[in-house]
């Protein structure tokens, strides 16, 4: 018998509002949720728990969230994760800046409620195929 395998997220976050949002949606929709607001804890968290999927805002107090994304990849013990960029900016480039530094995909925010989760299953369906 195996036991059913749930993914386990870091969202990397630092605005309790949204981060309490992509909280409720993704444990609503069946997913486990890790929360770090910074870079540090996200390395951190990262390392000692080995999340499936990593949702990185790209702005975060202490730097930014792409860096972040850079270190993980260039780190062969914790490359493996699929990586979501989260990022209020809606300009036109961040996208393939995103997926340059080694993300698998992009959500902007404000997050759309209806969609959110199957944005994230859709992204990381792509990544396996
Ligand atoms: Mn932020």
């Amino acid at each position: 018998m195996t036991e059913e395998h749930r993914t386990l997220v870091l969202l990397v976050e630092d605005n309790a509002v949204n981060a309490e949002l992509a909280k409720t949606l993704l444990e609503r929709d069946g997913f486990d949720v890790l929360h770090a607001a910074t870079a540090e804890a996200a390395l951190r968290a990262a390392k000692d728990s080995r999340p499936d999927l990593i949702l990185m805002d790209l702005q975060l107090p202490d730097a930014d969230g792409l860096s972040v994304v850079s270190r993980l990849r260039a780190d062969p013990a914790l490359a493996q994760p699929a990586i979501i960029a989260l990022t209020a900016y809606a300009m036109t480039g961040d996208e393939a800046r995103a997926l340059g530094a080694g993300c698998d995909g992009y959500i902007a925010k404000p997050f759309d409620t209806r969609s959110f989760t199957a944005r994230i299953r859709d992204i990381l369906a792509a990544r396996r195929s």
